[in-house]
Formats: C-alpha cells, sequence, structure tokens
C-alpha cells in the first residue's frame, strides 16, 4: 500500500461517541496513510440530519486530537454537499435505474410474513440479515408512479439491481484485508444479494450506500479501509461506482473490536466510549495499546493490520 498518492479516509456519523472500535479503525487509517507519505481525510457522515448533531461532530474531532490524529484537509461534511449526490441519483433515474419505492417499512414486513406462512419457506434476506424489498412497484407505469407521489405519499429511490446489472459486466474489487470469512484478493460482487436498496430519500437526495460512494471518488481516496461489518456492502458500491462511471478505491476491510461478551461495539456501549476512557484517565498510548496497535500516532504501520489479522 506505499504510494505517496494515497489518499486515506476515516469517515464516521456524527450521531454518537466514538469507542474503541472507531479508535482502531481511525489510527489504522492514519497510521498508513503516514507510513506511505499520503493523506488522511475526515469526513463527517451526517446525512441523517434528526440523528448527527453539531456537538457530536464536535466531540469526534476531540477525540481524533486526543488520539494524536490530524487530518489534512478541512473535514467533509456530507450534509453540505446534497447536490452532488442529488445529481449522481438523478444520472441513475436518467438510465431509468431508480424508482419510486412506496411500500413502508410494515407492508414490507406485512408481505414478508404473508409469504413465509403461505409458501413455508424463508423471503430472501440481505447479508444484514433484513427482508429484501418485495418490489412490488418496481414496474409501476410513470403515470401511476406520479400519481402517488403528487397524493404526497412516501416513498424512497430504490435501485433496480436486476436491471442495473444488465448495464455493467460483471464486477469485482480488490480487497487488501479479508472478509469475514476470510477471503481476500479479487472478491466477485454480488450485489443481487442486496435487492433494490435505497439510495435517497423523499427530503434527502441521497442514502449511505451512494454519499460514500460519491465522496470517496470526489475526495479521490485511494485506500478505504474500514470495518469488515460493510465488506459485503462493498458489492453495492462498486456497482453503483461502475454506473456512475468512477474509479475504485482499493479495499481493506479490518476486523472488528469485540466487547467483553464477542459483541460488535456500538454507540451507547458507554465504558468504552473514547471519551469516558479519557475521563477515567486513560492516555492516547493506553488507548492504542488496548485495540492493539503499539508506538505512536503515525509512526510505522507496516506490521499492523497483518498483526491483528493474524
Ligand atoms: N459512516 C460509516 C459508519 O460510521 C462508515 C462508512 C465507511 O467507512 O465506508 O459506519
Amino acid at each position: 500500500m506505499s504510494n505517496i498518492d494515497a489518499v486515506f479516509r476515516f469517515a464516521p456519523s456524527p450521531n454518537g461517541e466514538l469507542h474503541l472500535g472507531h479508535a482502531y479503525s481511525a489510527l489504522v487509517n492514519f497510521d498508513l496513510a503516514r507510513a506511505s507519505g499520503g493523506k488522511f481525510l475526515l469526513r463527517h457522515e451526517d446525512i441523517d440530519t434528526a440523528r448527527c448533531t453539531p456537538t457530536f461532530e464536535r466531540q469526534v474531532e476531540e477525540d481524533l486530537a486526543f488520539l494524536g490524529i490530524e487530518w489534512d484537509e478541512a473535514p467533509r461534511r456530507q450534509s453540505e454537499h446534497m447536490h452532488d449526490y442529488a445529481a449522481a441519483l438523478e444520472a441513475l433515474a436518467a438510465e431509468d435505474l431508480v424508482y419510486p419505492a412506496f411500500m413502508s417499512r410494515g407492508e414490507i414486513r406485512a408481505h414478508v410474513e404473508r409469504f413465509e406462512a403461505e409458501e413455508g419457506r424463508a423471503w430472501p434476506r440481505d447479508p444484514d440479515g433484513a427482508p429484501l424489498y418485495p418490489g412490488l412497484d418496481r414496474h409501476a407505469s410513470t403515470g401511476e408512479r406520479e400519481r402517488r407521489m403528487s397524493d404526497g405519499e412516501r416513498f424512497a429511490w430504490r435501485l433496480d439491481v436486476e436491471r442495473a446489472i444488465e448495464m455493467v459486466p460483471a464486477l469485482t474489487w480488490d480487497e487488501h484485508g479479508a472478509s469475514p470469512l476470510g477471503e481476500s484478493g479479487a472478491i466477485v460482487a454480488r450485489p443481487l444479494e442486496w435487492g433494490d436498496v435505497i439510495l435517497g430519500r423523499m427530503d434527502i437526495p441521497t442514502s449511505y450506500h451512494l454519499s460514500v460512494v460519491v465522496d470517496d471518488a470526489i475526495q479521490g481516496v485511494t485506500d478505504v479501509v474500514r470495518g469488515r461489518d460493510l465488506f459485503y456492502a462493498t458489492s453495492i458500491h462498486r456497482l453503483l461506482q461502475a454506473l456512475l462511471g468512477l474509479t475504485p478505491p482499493r479495499y481493506h476491510h479490518h476486523p472488528l473490536i469485540l466487547d467483553a461478551d464477542g459483541r460488535k461495539l456500538s454507540k451507547s456501549a458507554g465504558d468504552t466510549s473514547i471519551r469516558s476512557l479519557r475521563k477515567a484517565g486513560l492516555t492516547a498510548e493506553d488507548i492504542r495499546r488496548m485495540v492493539g496497535l503499539s508506538g505512536r500516532p503515525g509512526g510505522p504501520a507496516g506490521d499492523i493490520l497483518r498483526r491483528r489479522e493474524s
């Protein structure tokens, strides 16, 4: 990964306090950026304006500074770039690759329960375990879509994934870390596993999947280093890059820091938050050691990832 043009990023959502898992991811990105002579960027993924707050954003920056992390450009705040995502969504709409999907969460649940009761088999689920969108309105006529939208019915813009995969050749991405099952190297993208994902909402012209792909391209990110919980989502990211004509970065999915019971840390996991550890008197070096990193921030990073994966 040594490359002076390398661009790394840490992209948290400021909707809670950073915990040890975030600290690990941020430190690894920062160390790798410094070791390669490349850049380290900070991006606030704050499209969910109901849950993201300026206070959490300030705390993210304070926690990173406490850990000895410095970012090389002003942080990018997604809420300030809605026009970039809207343009990408429009480009997909122009190719008929998105449609207004009107089924609410409750309607999806009822549809799935009815299917499972009647058919005696499970409705397909995505890699995160959520039922795939039934897509009953995927092929609605333009007239019907317009009528329902102008009636004020709630909807989300969803990707027509079957149509999308017909438009691009079989896709792979370059994985320098590993999947939860240990796969590495050229990974075949399987976007169909996710079904018709949400790419935009009525009031926000984007979703996590769309904005992460657009931003990584706009910011010239060459190396996406993030937790293995996002490994499978990369199939969708790779598909969106191909549809939008964006250069894919290299990916490195790292192991997650788990709690004492082997569970993924959450933003409400109070005692593993960086702030509470800091208040309890721990130093940045203590936190580096807790997540299995030695040395100083920005120090040699060569064996960090290999060591944690072995
Ligand atoms: N904002 C995402 C999160 O906090 C991370 C996005 C990414 O690294 O691709 O989980």
